[in-house]
């Protein structure tokens, strides 16, 4: 077994590891180690690849678009779009006004938000039936994310800089010694100064391997299927999203994906979509979209890992000061990796935080101590 040194190491190669990888590799030594032979293999090469502002929580929307300028810069030195138009249009039945109405009202700081009736919706999507929609709400904000070209920018820059990246690498063991953890993996053995637990749906076992308490991270299954309704031309429509989050729709080049917006409490695995839940979704779909459709292209599911509030966790842990946690993103946790890799690499570095700046509101929101005061 080989034996490898970092000052931080990272667990977990989607795109929360690689994010903060690549912002901490031109600082310090980094290694990041992943399970898997393939980079993306569970949630981030599962995602919708949504970037929408209006979508999520407050804090999720003040990540999202904190990321904006951070996309932007992506696509500067890539010379290429990382984000591209999609818009996003919640629609609502007349026995979902109360939650039209409290979307309305917390959405209301999106200076983008359009109120729309049925003929300027279905101006839009045509497929929208007239006996189905009251009301909707539309935010052109919302894109298209190109997932595996984000992706593969944190890998090149976590490698340029320097930054050793480990396929088929499972972390079995973690020991902490003095100030220092040696960590066991399939064939190697790593010791460091630092660790960052960025392993989604897993991050709660890591989290024990470490001798840390459970945060009580949830792994909720989603299913998204993709087909092909053959009396619309789609591909410029925007995503079409229920108010309440029943189902959604995601029309691409040639084909449209669905969910039924499922979150299934699960287990950390290899996650399937089930007959049921696309039979579920594609119903809910049908029943506001007057689709065609013969058959289902393809379908999958993947894992979208929540908190016990909902908002992510990021930060070190209250009880071992060198251990960080960068989990709990459940469905958002694309559109925020700009952003939570930055601000996780920051204060991993223990950089100089201002009080009372948005940094500092940040930090105390998502510090993974408020899930200790309940235990
Ligand atoms: C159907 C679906 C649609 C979604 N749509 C969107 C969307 O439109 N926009 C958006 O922003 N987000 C979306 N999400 C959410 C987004 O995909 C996740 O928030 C994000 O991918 C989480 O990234 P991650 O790096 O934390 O987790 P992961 O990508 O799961 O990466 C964690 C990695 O840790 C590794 N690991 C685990 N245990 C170990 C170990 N012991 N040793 C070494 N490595 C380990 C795993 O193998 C895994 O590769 C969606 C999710 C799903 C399922």
């Amino acid at each position: 077994m080989s034996n490898l040194f970092a000052d931080v190491l990272i667990i977990g190669g989607g795109i929360a590891g690689t994010s903060v990888g690549a912002s901490l590799a031109s600082e310090i030594k980094v290694i990041l180690v992943e399970a898997e032979e393939h980079l993306g293999f569970h949630s981030t090469g599962r995602s919708v690849a949504v970037y929408a502002p209006a979508y999520g929580s407050n804090i999720i929307r003040k990540l999202t678009s904190e990321s904006s300028i951070l996309f932007t810069r992506v696509e500067q030195k890539l010379s290429q779009p990382i984000l591209s138009p999609r818009g996003f249009l919640f629609i609502g039945r007349k026995n979902q006004s109360q939650a039209m109405a409290t979307l309305h009202e917390e959405l209301s700081k999106l200076s983008s938000l359009t109120s729309m009736n049925l003929q300027e919706a279905q101006a839009m999507v045509p497929a929208i039936r007239s006996e189905y929609l009251e009301k909707a709400l539309y935010d052109p904000e919302a894109k298209d994310i190109d997932v595996s070209s984000l992706h593969n920018y944190y890998i090149n820059e976590l490698r340029s800089y320097g930054g050793k990246l480990l396929l088929s690498q499972r972390v079995h063991e973690i020991k902490k010694t003095g100030s220092s953890y040696e960590v066991i993996c399939n064939s190697i053995k790593i010791n460091c100064k630092k660790i960052i637990n960025a392993s989604g749906a897993w991050a709660d076992e890591i989290g024990q391997l470490a001798g840390c308490k459970k945060l009580d991270l949830k792994p909720l299954r989603r299913t998204a299927f993709s087909f092909q309704p053959d009396n619309w031309e789609y591909k410029d429509w925007p995503v079409v999203i229920d108010c309440e989050e029943n189902f959604y729709i995601k029309p691409e080049t040639g084909s449209i994906i669905g969910s039924p917006a499922d979150e299934k409490v699960d287990i950390p695995r290899d996650v399937y979509a089930e007959e049921i839940d696309i039979a579920i979704g594609m119903d809910r779909i049908k029943a506001a979209l007057n689709f065609k459709v013969h058959s289902v292209n393809s379908s999958w599911a993947g894992l979208r890992t929540f908190s016990p509030d909902r908002e992510p966790a990021v930060g070190f842990d209250p009880q071992d000061e060198s251990f960080f946690w960068l989990a709990g993103q459940g469905g958002y946790g694309i559109q925020t990796a700009p952003y939570l890799g930055r601000f996780a690499a920051d204060l991993v570095l223990e950089k100089n935080i201002i009080p009372s700046s948005k940094e500092a509101c940040l930090k105390s929101e998502l510090d993974p101590s408020r899930f200790y005061t309940t235990k």
